[in-house]
């Protein structure tokens, strides 16, 4: 990755080529760890950070749920995820913070070192800025509900997503969709999915899925519009007769869907019902519209 400036740990903002963990750290071995995502966005009032409190508190969720004590309280991480875009000089950027345990083996983690760190770096469109792309729903099926709590962001339940993704390259397709252990849609490896159909949008319940913040955020903008939505049930088949499709994440943001495995979805042109959800979002993210200005939270 390109080198910038500074990382946050434990407190203090060190030198990005000093940020290295050692080779028996827990969550690299376990995937014991948990972590955010989360942008900051160039406005016409400086750099804003999108959801930042509701991000952070999904973190503080994530971490208590593998039973970790945060040394620090949600403002104090807050305070910190600021410092560091500051301390990059960035106007734009991805975030990434993530709380890990450190050198202990065996499975217990209990007494190894806790640590949290924050990234900051410049990330442009996550899935390849193409007008819209190709998804194919994967042989591997969502994380259970009943195997770990899924509302929690686990570096481990990543390995799931980090497969599906493998298998949807390897075919040339953009993205990977899985369905849940009952054979509904469920999500991507790491954007939740939506679909119009009759001029409604639809989106699978929250049950099996990371119910996502940019999700949120679409509902309540669809809404705001006076598009009806609907949290349903949604089977592969019928996922694939709507007439638009889109991911939404924050590394994705709002992406249009062409393609379900072999079957074009609208023409893979993108729809227009999704053209004006994207486009009030990025409106919203850009401290471009007042009615969500309580969203953003401006570097001082
Ligand atoms: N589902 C999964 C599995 C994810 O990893 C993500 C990214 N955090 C999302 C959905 C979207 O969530 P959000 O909108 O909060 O980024």
């Amino acid at each position: 990755m390109e080198k910038l400036k500074k990382i946050w740990l434990n407190g203090h903002l060190i030198d990005w080529e000093n940020a290295q963990i050692h080779i028996l750290t827990h969550t690299l071995h376990y995937g014991s760890g948990v972590f955010e995502g989360i942008r900051c966005y160039k406005t016409a009032k400086g750099p804003a950070v999108f959801r930042l409190k509701d991000h952070i508190e999904r973190l503080f969720y994530s971490a208590v749920v593998l039973e970790m004590d945060i040394p620090f309280s949600q403002q104090q991480i807050e305070e910190a995820v600021l410092q560091t875009i500051k301390a990059n000089e960035l106007e734009e950027c991805y975030i990434r913070p993530i709380v890990f345990f450190g050198d202990k083996m065996g499975l217990n983690p209990k007494g190894a070192p806790l640590h949290i760190a924050i990234a900051v770096w410049p990330w442009g469109a996550y899935l390849g800025g193409k007008e819209t792309v190709d998804v194919k729903i994967s042989k591997y099926i969502r994380m259970h509900p009943g195997s770990a709590d899924i509302k929690a962001k686990m570096c481990g339940y990543y390995a799931n997503s980090v497969l599906a993704s493998l298998e949807a390259h390897k075919e040339n397709f953009d993205e990977a969709l899985f369905l849940d252990y009952e054979g509904f849609v469920a999500e991507g490896p790491g954007e939740n999915i939506f679909f119009v159909e009759q001029g409604k949008l639809l989106t699978p319940k929250s049950d099996n899925i990371l119910a996502g913040i940019t999700r949120n955020s679409i509902l309540k903008i669809a809404n705001d519009l006076g598009i009806e939505t609907k949290e349903e049930k949604i089977s592969p088949e019928r996922a694939k007769l709507a007439s638009e499709a889109f991911f939404t994440g924050t590394a994705a943001e709002v992406c249009p869907i062409g393609k379900i495995d072999d079957v074009l979805i609208g023409q893979a042109k993108v729809g227009e019902i999704t053209s004006q959800i994207k486009k009030v979002f990025e409106q919203v993210i850009t401290g471009n519209n007042d009615a969500y200005l309580s969203w953003l939270t401006f570097l001082k």
